[in-house]
């Protein structure tokens, strides 16, 4: 079933998350392990994430380094599967256009397609590590945009160098939105202008950057209200749970903690304490978003269940 027929037909918040694919060589029991404590507050739908490869270097047996491409978390596909089939939920794999042709996007869309997927959130992907700006591969998406006209297209029955119309696929496609602008946009306002392209090249619905003020969240939503963005807008949440995440996840994320929340942080001297402020925070986050009656909260569990588990249970 589409994101969008799940929310008209709830009448009350959607509880939903995501899961990264594990490193490669790990079992789907590591996936379900996180998983299955969550599936007591009943999401209709799960998205997994997708990685590209990445670049390594290897040591040879004569001391020199060797650089090699390796994808560390494959399975998006695969892992949808295992998924629907397990759960009997709906997956919703996250595609993306960094390290695919176009031809072989088609091919990944064809692949979901006879799997029975019927959404997909559309991404352009961040830069490999090793460089700074995302570079387009040859042949392939430049920007999310061409993604969803590519999923569009094929929604109309039209493949790549197809003469003629073939059976059509039914995507509901999703897209990324950034409360706080995404780090490359020259301000919130161009960044909003190519959200609107998205929606209009026929994203349904949109999920948000993880942020910690709820403030700019509402700012954002009536913002894109009034430039007649009208497709639900998903709240993306992840609980603070380690001492790390004070530093890495506005560096990262390129989101900032509001003043109340940092300050009730800058307290803490364990992973513990942060633990503790961040579930309660998250779980605040929730009741007002919840007040003001989004369709979903959609969670980032970055394969760790336990914080999402302690908020569910006070929320859903
Ligand atoms: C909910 C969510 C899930 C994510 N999941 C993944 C994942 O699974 N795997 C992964 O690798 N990454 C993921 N990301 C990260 C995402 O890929 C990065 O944030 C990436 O840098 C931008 O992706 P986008 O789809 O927003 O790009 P785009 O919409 O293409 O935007 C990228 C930048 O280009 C600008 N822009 C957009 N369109 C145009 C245009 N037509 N002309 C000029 N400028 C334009 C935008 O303003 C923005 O600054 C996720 C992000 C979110 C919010």
């Amino acid at each position: 079933m589409k994101v969008v027929d799940y929310i008209n037909s709830s009448d009350k918040t959607i509880f939903s998350f995501e899961i990264i694919p594990p490193l490669k060589g790990k079992g789907i029991e590591d996936i379900c392990e996180g998983i299955d404590p969550l599936m007591e507050f009943q999401p209709p739908f799960i998205n997994v994430t997708y990685h590209r490869e990445e670049y390594d270097y290897k040591k040879m047996g004569n001391g020199l380094l060797k650089k090699v491409s390796v994808r560390k978390r494959p399975g998006t596909v695969g892992i949808c599967a295992a998924l629907m089939n397990r759960y009997k939920v709906d997956a919703i794999p996250h595609i993306i256009c960094g390290g695919f042709t176009k031809e072989e996007t088609e091919s990944a869309l064809i692949d979901l397609k006879f799997l029975g997927v019927d959404n997909i959130l559309a991404l352009r992907g961040d830069s490999m590590k090793n460089e700074d700006a995302f570079i387009p591969t040859e042949g392939g998406n430049k920007y999310a945009l061409n993604l969803i006209q590519q999923i569009d297209e094929m929604n109309n029955g039209q493949y790549l160098y197809e003469e003629t119309k073939n059976s059509p696929s039914n995507f509901c496609i999703g897209t990324a939105g950034y409360p706080e602008k995404h780090f490359e946009a020259m301000n919130l306002s161009s960044d909003m202008k190519n959200l609107k392209k998205k929606v209009d090249a026929g994203a349904e619905f949109i999920v948000t950057q993880l942020f910690y003020d709820n403030q700019k969240f509402f700012e954002f939503v009536d913002k894109c209200r009034a430039m007649g963005i009208t497709v639900p807008i998903i709240p993306g949440l992840k609980p603070i749970t380690t001492m790390r995440h004070l530093s890495f996840i506005p560096k990262f994320f390129h989101v900032n903690f509001p003043e109340e929340f940092s300050s009730e942080l800058e307290k803490c001297k364990t992973n513990e304490a942060v633990k503790e402020v961040g579930i309660e925070w998250s779980i605040k986050q929730c009741k007002e978003l919840i007040e003001k009656n989004v369709p979903v909260i959609h969670f980032y569990t970055m394969g760790k269940g336990k914080a999402v588990k302690s908020i569910a249970k006070e929320i859903f």
